[in-house]
């Protein structure tokens, strides 16, 4: 199996020649509980060949359907054709320079990209790293230099990463925290908007973090806001409309620097290029990595000029950071999602989940909640007739939805949401005969 090549001419099909996980992914997870630390967990244990389309091809031969785009990072497929030639020319020339040592063009074209295609239109600036974590330290790192002031507020249900500060940012204490502190200081949390549990308003929720934010903070003492503009790991948290705009505009009025972390939201996923779009909330920085390169690590920090001038030169930077092979991979991988427009195929994406568990919901009261935009939806479950999550319904979908070749994400503070986060490449028989998989598992565990 190892010599199939992966993108978008794999046989588009769910495939079963094994169950799962096949006998050869079990003597290399066997293997992998040998030799790697076991805190690096999985998810579902089959161990990947080939992937491309819709679709992953494991090491048994079985073919299994690609929900998830490993966490929202290939939307434009795995080795989409562009990305492979792309990279490919680019290996040949050079590996790397360290781009603060000698510097190459591929960075220079990637921050001009980011800075046309970010949200607003003043002038910008980008800095590249490698993790969504290290743009999300760099914005911090930016805003503390440029206001001169130290507190950060983070929301309810945030995700900002696994490093010692943005493990601080991140709310979930499983898996992300527990016993790995102490955390950073000047860290302070405020409620998020969170229609389905909160019923406030997007003005309500935001009066009501606002106030906490003046009288537990203060204006005077704070850098930066940061926030998802769709929640992801929390669980695809849809903020009510008019949140976002509002503390936009409380943070514009009160030298806050607003920070957008589109990691997992941005480049297409949401059905706008970036979520930010979506209401026209204009963040003074934005942080994006994932579905930017199409599957090679790449991150960024982009935004108003005078903030991100504000750090002295030598500042920033890393050894890899903006690498040449990833520079090239996110080229391609932007132009793709714009010749091919994928903010309409993400909407089209969603429109087809929506009417699917719509559906389903009308004779299911275990569906709580359907939310989220584009190919960026979850499903919210519930105990019948409450609210109380239902977390071990969730993990038994996406068990069961492995064994039948189905990769199922979930996620959630409460960890009863199922996310769909599918490549932008898959086609529409393919999504709809996951969802049938999903809605079996339902009936299986009634
Ligand atoms: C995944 C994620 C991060 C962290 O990105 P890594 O590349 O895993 O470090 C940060 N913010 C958000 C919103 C994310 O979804």
């Amino acid at each position: 199996m190892a010599d199939v090549t992966g993108g978008p001419s794999l046989p588009q099909e769910r495939k079963l020649v094994t169950s799962i996980p096949g006998p050869k992914s079990q003597e290399l997870l066997a293997r992998k509980n040998a030799a790697v630390a076991s805190g690096v967990g999985v998810a579902l244990p089959v161990f990947t060949v080939a992937a491309g389309g819709g679709v992953m091809i494991d090491a048994d031969g079985n073919s299994l359907i690609d929900l998830g785009s490993g966490i929202a990072v290939t939307g434009v497929g795995n080795s989409a054709p562009a990305v492979v030639e792309a990279v490919t020319r680019q290996v040949q020339q050079f590996t790397h320079t360290c781009f603060t040592v000698t510097p190459y063009d591929g960075y220079v074209e990637v921050a001009e990209k980011l800075n046309e295609v970010t949200p607003g239109d003043h002038d910008k600036r980008s800095a590249l790293f490698n993790s969504g974590a290290e743009a999300v330290e760099n914005a911090i790192k930016i805003a503390r230099h440029y206001t001169k002031k130290n507190a950060v507020v983070v929301f309810d249900h945030a995700y900002h990463g696994r490093t010692n500060l943005t493990m601080g940012m991140t709310a979930k204490n499983m898996p992300y925290k527990d016993g790995f502190g102490p955390f950073a200081p000047e860290l302070y949390r405020v409620p998020a908007s969170y229609p389905f549990r909160d019923g406030l308003s997007g003005a309500e929720a935001a009066e009501q973090a606002i106030l906490q934010i003046e009288k537990q903070v203060g204006a005077a003492n704070l850098a930066a806001m940061i926030i998802e503009p769709i929640q992801g790991e929390g669980g695809f948290i849809e903020p009510a409309e008019g949140f976002l705009p509002a503390l936009q505009a409380w943070a514009n009025a009160n030298g806050v620097v607003f920070i957008l972390d589109e990691v997992q939201t941005g480049f297409a996923r949401t059905g706008d290029l970036f979520a930010a779009n979506h209401e026209g909330v204009v963040p003074d920085l934005v942080t994006t990595a994932k579905g930017i390169a199409g599957g090679l690590p790449l991150s960024a920090v982009t935004g108003r000029a005078e903030i991100m001038d504000s750090a002295h030169s030598g500042g920033l930077g890393g050894t890899y950071t903006g690498n040449p092979i990833a520079c090239a991979a996110a080229l391609a991988t932007i132009e793709t999602y714009e010749r091919e427009n994928l903010t309409e195929r993400a909407r089209q994406i969603g429109a087809i989940i929506d009417e699917f568990f719509e559906e389903l919901a009308k004779t299911d009261d275990r569906i709580g909640d359907i939310r989220g935009r584009g190919a960026m939806k979850a499903v919210e479950f519930v105990e019948s007739g409450s609210k109380r999550p239902a977390a071990a319904l969730t993990g038994a979908i996406a068990k069961h939805a492995g064994e039948q070749g189905v990769i199922l994400l979930t996620c959630g503070t409460y960890g009863n949401v199922v996310r769909f986060l599918p490549p932008l490449s898959i086609s529409d028989e393919l999504l709809r005969e996951g969802l049938e998989i999903v809605a079996d598992a339902l009936k299986a565990n009634a």
